[in-house]
């Protein structure tokens, strides 16, 4: 008999040996903190809360009588000026201040912990980006000689990203298109207003398309430093519609890297999500399938639960003091083609 016609839900999808379904991993701004606490130049990377302060807004913003509640709590705030005649002014200066910084953060030149997760997936699958900052985009390219890459997927806009709307073209920022060689445009950035409108912006429209659909075919997610605030109703709303369609809970693992004190906060807010005896939840990067199997984890998960034939953890990431010999490792993982 064959075993999808008596089990419930979908069993992961196989050409040959090779898995085809993607690990998707969701990124939040505790995944850029981890990553880069300081850029390059020793900027630091603004939570959404402090960004008055990272920015040298806290002036402005005491001349329009905000009180500290309220600047402390900058995602309400700006949902509550937003397209408000009186703060016209006070709003495209924060556009243009927060845009402008994301725009200069620099990644450093040692490996950082978003280099490790860029190699530690391979082509079918997904990082879901909900930062503004450059840092995951700088880490794709200049992992790209190692080839077999993810895609990289901005929900809400990248300071790193550069499109043509002419062309159709998402490229690097400050970079030229590679069919019209016009100047890229800076992606915008979609703020945090209690009800977003996506829809309007077609490159913006196509990132949630996309994140849908490869959410909707993932047979693991990992949510990564990602708090989903309440201003985030629409992507907790879109991963919820794409696991349904997925249904794949009872064997997709199911992974939160978060700080140890958000525990039962973060359990609660993912239950939907996952099946219990499939989340894991680590305070590292470190901890995950991603670091002890990269390139390779759901593959190595999936040999071990449904095929009972556990393979090697041989090849786990370690630290390495530079990119150069992340990269030369990572090339010599290639069990992602491997028939075993
Ligand atoms: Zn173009």
């Amino acid at each position: 008999m064959d075993i999808k016609s008596i089990v419930s839900y979908r069993l992961p999808d196989y050409e040959g040996k090779r898995l085809k379904d993607p690990h998707v991993v969701i990124v939040g701004a505790g995944a850029s903190i981890a990553a880069c606490n300081k850029d390059k130049n020793g900027r630091a990377v603004p939570l959404l809360k402090n960004i008055h302060e990272v920015l040298g807004l806290t002036d402005e913003l005491k001349k329009y009588n905000f009180s500290e509640e309220q600047m402390a709590d900058f995602e309400k705030l700006f949902s509550d000026i937003y397209e408000k005649k009186q703060y016209k002014a006070l709003q495209k200066k924060l556009e243009y201040k927060i845009c402008e910084y994301f725009g200069k953060l620099v990644i450093p030149d040692e490996p950082t912990l978003y280099d490790y997760l860029i190699l530690s997936l391979t082509e079918k699958d997904a990082i879901i980006s909900f930062n503004w900052d450059p840092f995951l985009m700088q880490a794709y390219r200049r992992n790209m000689n190692v080839g077999n890459l993810p895609e990289l997927i901005f929900p809400h806009g990248n300071s790193g990203v550069g499109i043509c709307n002419k062309c159709r073209v998402k490229g690097y920022a400050n970079c030229i298109c590679p069919h019209c060689y016009g100047d890229l445009e800076q992606m915008p950035l979609l703020y945090p207003i209690g009800k977003k409108d996506y829809s309007g912006i077609s490159v913006i429209k196509n990132e949630w398309e996309r994140a849908k659909f490869v959410l909707s075919k993932a047979a693991g997610i990992t949510v990564y430093g990602y708090g989903a605030p309440v201003t985030d109703i629409e992507a907790v709303e879109l991963m919820k519609t794409a696991n349904n369609i997925s249904q794949m809970k009872d064997i997709a693992p199911f992974t939160i890297i978060n700080l140890a004190e958000n525990e039962k906060e973060q359990r609660e807010k993912w239950l939907d999500f996952y099946d219990v005896r499939m989340m894991m939840y680590c305070n590292s990067f470190e901890e995950t399938i991603l670091w002890r199997n990269p390139r390779v984890s759901l593959e190595t998960l999936f040999d071990a639960i449904l095929q009972q034939q556990p393979r090697s953890e041989e090849k786990s990431f370690k630290k390495f003091s530079s990119l150069g010999e992340l990269q030369e490792f990572t090339k010599t993982i290639t069990e992602f083609d491997m028939c075993i």
